[in-house]
């Protein structure tokens, strides 16, 4: 790969998924996995990016639309994925079956399953398609039901897990990761500036209003993907319900038009090269009406050169943003 590259390719953004690949130096990195493996996969052929050469996942929180293709996408390029450790164990809770359990009925299970592994592991193993249902390349012999092993294995499992903690920098191969908090109603839900090549590339999706420390945070960028989520009034007017519109509208939910033009015109520097909208709701708002509200408070700083707006899409990659 060359190297002295930095690339920003956002492969879906909006609640029915969202994914975005950045590229530093020899580094490729997921951010979210919200699209099931074989979309991000099919996504990222198209935009000229190759899935086999992603080094890392990391995650923002584990809201459905930002981990649908999480365990099948790590455990298929045999990746480790950086959570938060509060992500992480609220993204386990999701995935694993509530049930009651006595430690009797625990310990027998563990057998059970141990033992379902080691006589997995004294089959003789045919090489076999990997199951795209799970993505796992779990050996099963051939014209067989799947084994008790498969049916219990566990969901939550991955390559490799590392935690990162928010107001902590981290580096994965030639990018720098640092993480922020953000205001949202997940376990532990982060931002992210990423540098590469002295680039500097912000994201700050699923905020319910921009704090003062996503305010510092978000400055001195070459590009900023930020949340420009409802239009206050398609959202009041529109099909949710009352309870899920007041929690759309929280201070942990999710940033209008109006909220992210008043970031842009009164605190956000200027400075960035590409500016993209993400997280545009389907429902509740209109990609001219957060163009139009967000070029007003960009004003006359928009150019050629200087925050150039992009709106990234739920149902096809934007072109990728090359420094
Ligand atoms: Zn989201
Ligand atoms: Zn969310």
């Amino acid at each position: 790969m060359l190297t002295g590259m930095v690339r920003f390719t956002v492969l879906a953004s909006g609640s029915k998924g969202n994914s975005t690949v950045v590229t530093g130096g020899r580094t490729r990195i997921l951010v979210d996995a919200g699209l099931s493996c074989r979309e991000l996969f099919r996504r990222m052929k198209l935009a000229g990016e190759d899935p086999g050469t992603l080094d890392a996942i990391v995650v923002t929180h584990e809201h459905q639309d930002h981990v649908n293709g999480l365990a099948v996408t790590a455990r298929k390029l045999g990746i480790p994925v950086y959570f938060t450790e509060g992500t992480h164990r609220a993204w386990m809770r999701w995935l694993t079956p509530r049930r009651q359990m006595t430690y009797a009925q625990w310990l027998e299970q563990c057998q059970k399953q141990a033992a379902a592994r080691q006589a997995e592991a004294d089959v003789d193993e045919p090489e076999g398609e990997p199951d795209e249902g799970d993505g796992v390349a779990q050996p099963t012999a051939a014209a067989q039901p799947q084994t008790e092993a498969a049916m219990t294995k566990d969901p939550t499992w991955l390559p490799a897990v590392e935690y990162f903690e928010a107001g902590k920098t981290f580096q994965i191969g030639d990018v720098t990761i640092q993480p922020f908090t953000i205001p949202h109603d997940a376990a532990d839900p982060v931002g992210f500036v990423m540098e590469a090549e002295g680039v500097k590339l912000g994201v700050a999706t699923d905020l319910g209003y921009v704090t003062p420390n996503v305010k510092a945070k978000l400055q001195g960028l070459h590009l900023l993907l930020l949340e420009s989520n409802h239009d206050l009034e398609m959202l009041r007017d529109g099909p949710y319900p009352w309870s899920v519109k007041q929690r759309v509208m929280s201070r942990v939910g999710h940033l209008s038009n109006d909220a992210t033009a008043e970031f842009l015109e009164k605190e956000y520097d200027g400075q960035a090269a590409y500016v993209i909208l993400a997280h545009l709701s389907e429902s509740n708002n209109l990609p001219e009406l957060a163009r139009i509200s967000a070029e007003r408070a960009l004003g006359a700083r928009t150019s050629l050169l200087s925050n150039r707006l992009l709106l990234a899409e739920q149902h096809q990659p934007l072109s990728s943003v090359y420094f």
